[in-house]
């Protein structure tokens, strides 16, 4: 074939120009446009894992003695909100 860059006759299974390194064809591999399947998963998760952690909440709260064991489980509770919350952006971010 004939290289589109630089009209150099290269071998048809060559991937680049061995003359001018034009790439022969369109990458086979294209990146996927920000994968917005596994940003639905990812915020599945993410309620998924709030809203367990809210229903803990909400049956387990209200049976603790009032002061501070109650304080210290909202405490609890939105600590872990914020670490799953912040654990999933890390993942989303990553690569
Ligand atoms: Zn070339």
């Amino acid at each position: 074939m004939i290289c589109r860059q630089c009209g150099t006759e290269i071998a048809d299974k060559a991937i680049v120009c061995y003359r001018c390194g034009a790439a022969t064809a369109e990458p086979a591999r294209r990146p996927a446009p920000a994968a917005s399947g596994g940003r639905w998963r990812l915020g599945l998760v993410m309620a998924a894992i709030m809203l367990a952690i809210i229903g803990v909440a909400v049956v387990a709260l209200p049976r603790m003695p009032e002061g501070w064991p109650r304080v210290a489980g909202y405490a609890a509770v939105v600590l872990v909100t914020f670490g799953v919350v912040v654990t999933l952006a890390r993942l989303r971010f990553r690569r």
